[in-house]
């Protein structure tokens, strides 16, 4: 008699294979042959699960098969009884349901201490009794809703990303785009192209489940889930997931060798179920050396989709994007200054664009070239070393001994003359600025006139060894 509950289990175990059908073998192995029959008392049958999330996917894709095995083995009065291993150093916390036909109501009582804790407290489990077969797996997917598709101005710079990334979300899983790798370097849009799949994906199929999580996340819950010694419910956790983002996968290099080797087998299983994988990188896969071999040959087996640095046209498109979102009005000139002067990257043109609006906003002052200039001029002194207009107004003003402010003045002294078509032709020869742009910077002139000093000035170059000399020097100290 002893033994009834293991033959009985080994019965049920046939029965349920035969339903699933070889197609399900997977299905299978992965949620039938971890239980573990315990005990068989009074027509109720008690098998233990691995988890909490363990059963309560249990009871929400099988319940119906759980059912009637369960009837066809115990008659019509039989039970299931779940019990679930929780942390070792607790005991078994058992919870009872009524299976398949006493009409009772299942009591459950959500174990204080449920094993299904991952990092932090946004991970909401839908308790699978409230409404017994309908209810959904709930997990806060971790999107950012501003970071949508619509939201990410599309320019040559991540034109193949952008698409690879609408074909995932209207066919996760499906494409030959997985993993699908997102990969440039910092501020380029990789996080936000990233979330925006992920929006379109639920937009599309709002029945998927979604999971953005950072490397840093992940591998901080992995360190927890082993010193709770709960990483099976953390692989099964992970496992449930239709499409999983990763963002920041550089962050792994050389470290957490655990992390990415369960990583991996989590990717393993995703991708075998046509699940879909999405991660970013700010450095190419050729680059992750320190990556755990086995992971890095999986990052090549999709598509690597390169974001670059948007173009000017695509950074005044962002930042009237960006404006337009914030119901905020700004000159054309303004913005085409920016654009210009702001050529890294997306995140330091947006910084850029907030601090002009809040030095606007807190100082009372209209927002105008000049106030753009002040403030970019500090921006981009702090932030990167490039070459700008009035860098180079600076150097020259500097070398003549003239006041800076002198090259805007309307004067025609000669030297003042010199000074400001000096200033032009290396604007022209060393910042990407257009000839309008170093005009309205150089006095307000326009773009012939530059034309002309850059004429001028490379003619005197070759004919006079005074103005050679001067070249030479000027050049070598912008470039510093
Ligand atoms: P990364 O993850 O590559 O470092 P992010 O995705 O965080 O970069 O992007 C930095 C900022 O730039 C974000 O605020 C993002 O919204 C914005 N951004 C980047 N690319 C675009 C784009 N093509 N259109 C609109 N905004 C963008
Ligand atoms: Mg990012």
């Amino acid at each position: 008699m002893m033994q009834d509950y293991k033959i009985i289990w080994a019965n049920c175990l046939r029965i349920i294979k035969e339903n699933l059908g070889p197609d399900n073998e997977q299905v299978y192995k992965t949620w039938f042959e971890p239980i573990v029959p315990i005990q068989l008392e009074d027509n109720v049958l008690t098998i233990r699960v691995p988890s909490q999330f363990f059963y309560e996917w249990l009871e929400e894709h099988f319940l119906d098969l759980l059912k009637k095995t369960i009837r066809l083995q115990l008659g019509p009065n039989g039970m299931l009884k779940y019990s679930i291993l929780m942390d070792t150093s607790i005991d078994e916390t058992p919870i009872t349901t009524s299976l398949p036909s006493s009409g009772k109501q299942a009591t459950y009582n959500r174990p204080k201490d449920v094993p299904m804790v991952l990092n932090g407290d946004d991970h909401t489990i839908a308790n699978p009794f409230v409404i017994p077969g309908l209810q959904k797996l709930k997990i806060n997917s971790q999107l950012n809703g501003n970071y949508t598709l619509e939201n990410f101005v599309e320019g040559s710079c991540n034109q193949l990303a952008r698409s690879a990334g609408y074909a995932v979300a209207e066919n996760p899983g499906r494409t030959a785009f997985n993993p699908l790798l997102l990969h440039g370097g910092v501020g380029l849009g990789k996080t936000h192209l990233a979330h925006a799949i992920g929006i379109k994906t639920k937009e599309l199929h709002p029945e998927s489940i979604v999971l953005y999580v950072t490397s840093e996340q992940f591998l901080q819950q992995y360190v927890n889930a082993v010193r709770n010694k709960n990483t099976n419910d953390f692989v099964h956790f992970y496992e449930l997931i239709d499409i999983l983002i990763l963002d920041d996968i550089q962050f792994w290099a050389s470290k957490g060798p655990h992390t990415q080797e369960t990583f991996f087998h989590i990717f393993n299983y995703l991708h075998q179920q046509n699940k879909q994988i999405i991660i970013t990188s700010d450095k190419a896969p050729s680059e992750l050396g320190s990556l755990e071999p086995r992971l890095l040959s999986r990052l090549k087996w999709g598509l690597s989709a390169d974001l670059g640095v948007p173009d000017v046209e695509t950074r005044k498109a962002i930042l009237k994007q960006k404006l337009s979102n914030d119901g905020i009005e700004m000159p054309e000139d303004v913005i085409e200054y920016i654009a210009y002067n702001i050529n890294t990257n997306v995140r330091e043109l947006e910084g850029a664009l907030i601090s002009l609006i809040a030095q606007s906003s807190l100082n009372h002052k209209k927002i105008t070239i000049d106030l753009a200039k002040q403030m970019i001029d500090k921006f981009v002194k702090s932030t990167t070393r490039e070459i700008t207009i009035d860098y180079i107004q600076k150097v020259v003003c500097d070398y003549f001994k003239l006041p800076v402010d002198s090259i805007q003045s309307p004067t025609r002294k000669r030297e003042i003359v010199q000074a400001r078509q000096l200033t032009m032709y290396f604007a022209k020869k060393m910042t990407k600025s257009s000839l309008a742009i170093i005009g309205m910077q150089c006095g307000n002139k326009d773009h012939a006139t530059v034309l002309h000093a850059c004429k001028t000035v490379a003619n005197l170059n070759e004919t006079d060894k005074q103005f050679h000399f001067w070249v030479d020097e000027l050049e070598k100290k912008i470039k510093g």
